[in-house]
């Protein structure tokens, strides 16, 4: 389908972009690569008066890496993440995951910035931003602020964003270790039916710290402080994996749709995040 007509604004920087937001208020949304927003519009599933593009923002398109400390602009797309050799030094699990998205049409024009703002809990970065403990930097008309990611997701689609606000770059600091992206997808190019991000460091053959969060097992991103606790501390041997993957199971609340009833999305799950841990641990 054709979406409705719309006016097209295309500003040069960060200042404009929100100066536009706040003046066009509810009728105006931002466009990043366009493959969740375009195609909502086509099927009349929202009607926006006021497209403000963010591509000739090339403040938005920054990788910077200093130490651990990793700060990714919110224009920099899939494809990108997924080419950067820094990144994969620095945290490789952003390569896993991206590449797992969708196809590389969609990862061509896919950015960061428009996964995680998005709110769709189906998308994988916001999952795995909440096992990296990332901060998202937000810049609105009373200037910029910071909210970690596992406060940022209130319901599917909503957010703790501002209306006015752009989401301008995600950050956070990454630490030594191993590390695993598991999906199970019904075919290539779809939304996880389970998906887990799990993060652990070694020292002395133990467990030094171990972070897990799951995607589109409830209607936001999980992160399991319980099934991270539950590894901590162990030998990863297969009582703590398997404690942990029930409290990691414990947190989550599916639902049923066109990817199966809850019971087999549960088992599902499961299967996904014993597997991330087992093979996050063989890495670390
Ligand atoms: C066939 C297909 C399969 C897909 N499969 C997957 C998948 O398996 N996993 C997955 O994670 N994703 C998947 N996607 C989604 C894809 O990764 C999207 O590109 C992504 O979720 C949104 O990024 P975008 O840059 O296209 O954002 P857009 O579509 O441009 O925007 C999405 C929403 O976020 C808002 N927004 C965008 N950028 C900002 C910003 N910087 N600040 C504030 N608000 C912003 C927009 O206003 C809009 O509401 C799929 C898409 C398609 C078409």
């Amino acid at each position: 389908m054709i979406p409705a007509a719309f006016a097209y604004h295309r500003p040069a920087d960060i200042a404009s972009a929100v100066g536009l937001l706040r003046r066009l208020g509810d009728e105006a949304r931002v466009l990043a690569g366009g493959h969740s927003l375009i195609p909502m519009m086509k099927l009349r599933m929202a009607a926006i008066e006021h497209l403000v593009d963010l591509q000739d923002i090339a403040a938005l398109r920054d990788i910077h890496i200093e130490g651990g400390a990793v700060t990714i602009g919110a224009m920099v797309t899939q494809a990108e993440l997924i080419a950067h050799e820094g990144l994969a030094r620095a945290a490789p699990i952003l390569r896993e995951a991206a590449l797992q998205i969708a196809d590389p049409q969609v990862r061509y024009m896919g950015t960061l910035g428009g996964n995680v703002a998005n709110g769709d809990p189906g998308n994988d970065m916001p999952g795995l931003m909440q096992a990296l403990g990332a901060d998202f930097l937000l810049t609105g008309p009373d200037g910029q602020r910071e909210v970690a990611a596992r406060d940022f997701y209130e319901a599917a689609y909503m957010t703790a964003r501002e209306d006015d606000e752009i989401l301008t770059a995600v950050r956070f600091t990454a630490l030594p270790g191993g590390y695993a992206y598991e999906k199970q997808k019904r075919k290539i190019g779809d939304y996880a039916t389970a998906a887990a991000a799990v993060l652990i460091g070694k020292e002395g053959g133990r467990v030094s710290h171990a972070s897990v969060a799951m995607t589109n097992l409830s209607d936001t991103p999980v992160w399991s402080e319980a099934a991270a606790a539950a590894l901590s501390g162990t030998d990863c041997n297969a009582g703590a994996i398997r404690a942990a993957t029930d409290a990691a199971l414990a947190d989550i609340d599916p639902t049923e749709d066109n990817r199966g009833p809850v019971e087999f999305k549960r088992h599902v799950a499961g299967i996904i995040i014993t597997r991330a841990i087992q093979r996050a641990w063989s890495r670390a």
